[in-house]
């Protein structure tokens, strides 16, 4: 049996440099607090933990001073400037540049008269709480048809996403706004904007991935539980292979998904370290039998 490890699995480009400047500070001072899990991997966090991280939640970040506190790849809203301003601490600052420039787009789109920011994604995502706080918290999220309803047709209405979201789920979603829009009000009087802002690092991915899912007998996909692109990233291996199982640990893997199987592929999501990945391999090899662990694909 052949073991690949997916090219194009690792780190994006945001939560490398968050990963990048944690590791600085922590090799110079040993300690460092992060608002929030620094990722959405638990085996990363726990040996970020050991280098001296400290994972706190916003009540804790209330109670801190004196400080030196890490803001994470998905940006934070105004209000934990704010705090932060007032209790004496220093921030590193690791909010992605991208997640950075749609901060400014939504803030600039609320600041139009009258209109309304529609953000589609998960209501308590990190980002989705900073890009909201950019508009006083009047952002409308939507996840579900439903979140439609608090949509008024009359006013301007500007559409962004989650940098993680589905692109198709998204272009339903301004589909069925301008449908709703035009159902609700005679269509020259609709003033419907979209902007899609999703993540190109994660949607470029769905091609290739689709690509490699198909390529294997069996497909381990290693992410962890609470990652946006990594249910997404997921759902299109399985999409693409039956034979697609989702672990957060190498130890969740079991031998008998690679009965009669002569290649596996292993996979992740943005926020899978390529570390994790090998482990992944070895641990297949160490249970199973005949194994010869290959290049990349
Ligand atoms: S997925 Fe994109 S927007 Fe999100 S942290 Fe990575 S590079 Fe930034």
């Amino acid at each position: 049996m052949v073991i690949e490890i997916d090219r194009e699995a690792g780190f994006c480009s945001g939560v490398s440099r968050a990963i990048r400047l944690a590791e600085q500070e922590l090799s110079q001072r040993g300690q460092l607090y992060s608002l929030g899990a620094i990722i959405h991997n638990e085996a990363e966090t726990r040996r970020l933990e050991q280098l001296g991280l400290r994972v706190i939640d916003h009540q804790q970040f209330a109670a801190l001073h004196n400080a030196t506190v890490l803001i994470r790849a998905h940006g934070e809203p105004p209000a934990t400037y704010e705090t932060a301003r007032k209790n004496n601490l220093q921030l590193i600052d690791a909010t992605c540049p991208v997640v950075l420039r749609l901060q400014h787009k939504v803030k600039l789109a609320h600041q139009q008269p009258e209109t309304q920011v529609v953000i589609f994604g998960r209501k308590n995502h990190p980002e989705v709480i900073g890009l909201s706080g950019q508009t006083g918290n009047q952002a409308i999220i939507i996840e579900t048809e439903a979140d439609l309803q608090q949509i008024d047709f009359a006013r301007p209405i500007h559409l962004f996403a989650q940098t993680t979201q589905n692109r198709k789920r998204y272009q339903q979603f301004t589909r069925r706004i301008a449908e709703a829009g035009n159902e609700n009000i005679d269509a020259d009087m609709l003033h419907f904007e979209a902007t899609d802002s999703i993540c190109r690092q994660v949607s470029n991915r769905d091609i290739g991935i689709a690509q490699f899912a198909k390529k294997y007998d069996v497909v381990i996909f290693v992410s962890g539980a609470s990652s946006s692109n990594g249910k997404y990233l997921c759902g299109i291996c399985c999409e693409n292979n039956a034979m697609t199982f989702k672990v957060a640990a190498v130890e969740e893997i079991k031998k008998e998904w690679f009965a009669g199987a002569e290649k596996v592929g292993i996979t992740g999501a943005t926020s899978t370290p390529l570390w994790l990945l090998s482990q992944a391999a070895q641990h297949i090899k160490a249970i199973t039998q005949n194994t010869h662990i290959g290049d990349v694909s």
